[in-house]
């Protein structure tokens, strides 16, 4: 196979530059598959500074897939905690259940059977194909994204839709090193093309980069609005504790211990005193305070300092110190 000009160049500078992060170690091909799995599915909402000791931590309390298979609930949640979008954990959780009943404890090495399981969609699948099976994906994150736009100065509104970067990519070429290719691209991103300020004088392909020479660097992005929502957030307090419930209510941190809360459709003159933003909503939160101890089932009260004690999701935890300074 022979590589393009632009292919070499970036591979050359990621055996340079690239970071030494966990789950790039030297192992074997079965722990190679497991480490890309977990590290791929804590990067889907979250950068890799932060991943690095959640990571750590996850794998010195659950080595292989066996042990995420059989992990409680409780645990599996204490784990992740501090990574937020807890939905990813039990995807995490039931990917491996599959792996282990069908796929004979082996991580699946195409596209079709990846998509089949929880929490892993297009990008996730070609991460996986790319880093853990060597194949030739280019698996499209913000960082590759980047990094297109520029080279390739795409600004109009066609230009930036998925499916045109999908095809543009290919503008990458092919290597036998696909693994550390896709890698390889990413880190581009995330240490040179860097969304504000990109460091061109030492990215290995400013020659031919059309951002470069028009001395433009400005994206331009799909965007998507996210949706406004309202709630009233019930607080009952009972001398140093408050009553917190488990959500079976809200698509959001499901089964977690949240405060009691009630969803508004188009409130009129809704004074919030908190903004969240969480998956693609903006939260307006209004606290009311109440006195009656209404009865809620599967409630329980927490003291507030004994917070880090509980497994309880940031969002309820920052609420908590919110009520406490107010
Ligand atoms: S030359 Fe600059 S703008 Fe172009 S790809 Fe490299 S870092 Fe990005």
């Amino acid at each position: 196979m022979k590589e393009k000009i632009i292919t070499k160049k970036i591979l050359k500078w990621y055996d340079l530059n690239k970071r030494s992060l966990p789950w790039r170690k030297e192992v074997s091909l079965q722990k190679k598959q497991y480490y890309t799995l977990i590290s791929e599915f804590m990067l889907q909402q979250t950068q890799v500074t932060t991943v690095i000791p959640f990571f750590n931590r996850f794998l010195k309390n659950l080595p292989t897939i066996k042990s995420l298979a059989k992990v409680d609930e409780g645990k599996l949640i204490k784990l992740w905690e501090g990574l937020g979008y807890y939905s990813r954990a039990r995807n995490l959780k039931k990917t491996a259940q599959i792996i282990i009943k069908n796929f004979d404890g082996k991580l699946p090495n195409n596209l079709r059977d990846l998509l089949t399981l929880p929490g892993i969609g297009n990008y996730t699948a070609n991460a996986i194909l790319a880093i853990a099976f060597n194949k030739p994906y280019i698996p499209l994150d913000g960082n590759i994204e980047r990094v297109l736009k520029r080279y390739l100065y795409l600004k109009k509104d066609k230009e930036i839709q998925k499916d045109n970067l999908v095809q543009k990519k290919n503008i990458f070429g092919t290597t036998l090193r696909s693994g550390d290719y896709a890698q390889a691209l990413m880190e581009l991103g995330a240490l040179i093309c860097k969304q504000s300020n990109p460091i061109c004088v030492q990215c290995p392909i400013r020659k031919n980069c059309k951002s470069f020479k028009k001395k433009d660097f400005t994206l331009k992005k799909n965007i998507k609005k996210n949706k406004e929502k309202y709630f009233i957030l019930k607080v009952y307090k009972k001398r140093q504790r408050y009553l917190l419930i488990k959500n079976t209510k809200f698509n959001f941190l499901k089964n977690l211990s949240i405060f009691p809360m009630e969803e508004l459709s188009n409130p009129k003159n809704f004074n919030e005193n908190l903004n969240f933003k969480m998956s693609n909503m903006n939260m307006n939160i209004k606290i009311q305070y109440l006195k009656d101890n209404k009865k809620f089932t599967s409630s329980y009260w927490v003291d507030k300092k004994k917070l880090d004690s509980y497994m309880l999701p940031s969002f309820t935890k920052k609420i908590v110190r919110y009520l406490e300074k107010n």
